[in-house]
């Protein structure tokens, strides 16, 4: 019999949308009602999650050898890394730190450069029910993605007759988009920091004497600060472009150090924003069991944190990692080329509802969809947290019952 289900939480990237129709037979889902592709295609995935088995070195094997064979590389292992956590729920992101913890591993959550800005200046920020009630101006910095997503747009549409709005887009030159902002301000990216010194200086009235502002051609840097001076309520959504290079903390600190320049005399806050297909929590997470948000080392028995030196695509690229746990649904987000290239010397585990491609590892051990087949909770990528449903049946565990078990057995 055909069942109707209303405002479904998507969990297929960092937006989170929660207003998604689906119909489903008890069994199967017949149709989902949304725009959006890639929403589209990651409820679809439902359909083939109970037909994929676990697996070690490619070859199918029962539950109990694959988790046992997981649990021998790991007893084996004398420097063990936990990462991927992209696209999972709330309690794998749990689970996945518990093991960590247990096992000595170092577990990185990808948020290391925003981080690193975090503690050193904090950060402002807001939900989008605020960016979309009271923003006047909107600044897409390094985020592209986001300001093409047409249901992240949605979301910020206002039936207010009294609320204008200014959209500005900033990025190089190569990433121009004039499409749904208002104006794009071409930046270069090695110097964006200066840019952002160069705007709190306009803004504090202080002269930047005989210096031709770089980065940015003059014009555009006085118009900028103008917008921001004329503005009252002012969001700037940083994108992964944004956060990119070994400088990006400084970039993130430099951001917030101007956003507080800003706040002294009207609102401004920023949304960190990952890339697409990726989600946030994690660092959430770790952060409540650890009090870091992010690379973690628990070797000697307690959480040790060093963004930079716990890296997870450091640590593969100077291969000084002998086992790879990979967990949730998008498990080689955030890895660099030559990251996931060493990757591929190391045993791995993957645990999730999907197996990467052109990507074998030692062990994997499929899971269900959390948001589809199971219930759980994620974080949208302004730090609100939703409930996720569980509507369809399915012969596999959850993502956190299997890590759970991987814990239980050592
Ligand atoms: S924008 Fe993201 S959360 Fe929303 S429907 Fe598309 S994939 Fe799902």
């Amino acid at each position: 019999m055909k069942k109707l289900i209303e405002d479904v939480t998507c969990a297929g990237c960092y937006c989170a949308c929660d207003d998604i129709q689906v119909t489903i037979d008890g069994q199967q889902i017949l149709e989902v009602q949304t725009t959006c592709s890639q929403g589209q295609a990651w409820f679809e995935r439902a359909a083939v999650t109970d037909q994929l088995v676990p697996r070690i070195q490619g070859q199918p094997v029962s539950q109990a050898a694959a988790i046992k064979h997981a649990i021998e590389l790991i007893q084996q292992a004398q420097a063990p890394l936990v990462t991927g956590l992209s696209q999972s729920s709330t309690d794998a992101q749990r689970a996945a730190v518990a093991l960590a913890d247990q096992i000595g591993a170092v577990i990185d959550t990808g948020a290391s450069a925003g981080t690193r800005a975090l503690q050193q200046v904090g950060e402002a920020t807001c939900t989008l029910g605020e960016v979309r009630s009271r923003a006047d101006l909107i600044i897409y910095w390094g985020a592209a993605d986001l300001l093409a997503n047409a249901r992240h747009r949605q979301t910020l549409e206002t039936d207010s007759a009294e609320m204008t709005r200014k959209i500005i887009a900033i990025g190089e030159e190569s990433a121009r988009e004039t499409d749904h902002a208002d104006e794009f301000i071409a930046v270069e990216s090695q110097r964006e920091i200066e840019v952002i010194w160069q705007l709190r200086a306009l803004l504090k009235d202080v002269a930047v004497i005989g210096n031709e502002p770089v980065g940015i051609a003059e014009s555009q840097l006085q118009s900028l600060a103008s917008e921001l001076k004329q503005s009252r309520y002012i969001v700037f959504f940083t994108g992964p472009e944004f956060k990119q290079g070994p400088l990006s903390h400084r970039k993130l600190e430099a951001l917030s150090l101007l956003i507080r320049e800003i706040q002294r005399e009207r609102r401004c806050h920023s949304i960190s924003v990952p890339a697409s297909g990726e989600t946030k929590g994690a660092e959430h997470v770790l952060a409540w069991q650890t009090g870091y948000a992010a690379t973690v080392n628990f070797a000697v028995g307690f959480p040790r944190y060093s963004p930079a030196e716990y890296q997870a695509s450091r640590l593969l690229e100077q291969s000084e990692v002998d086992l790879c746990i990979l967990t949730g649904g998008n498990p080689l987000a955030g890895l660099t080329a030559q990251a996931i290239g060493n990757l591929k010397s190391v045993p791995s585990i993957v645990i999730g509802s999907t197996l990467p491609q052109d990507f074998q590892p030692e062990v994997f051990l499929p899971t269900g969809i959390t948001g589809i087949q199971f219930p759980g909770s994620m974080y949208r990528y302004d730090g609100t947290p939703l409930p996720l449903r569980g509507f369809l049946p399915t012969v596999q565990n959850s993502e956190a019952d299997v890590l759970k078990q991987i814990s239980n057995s050592l």
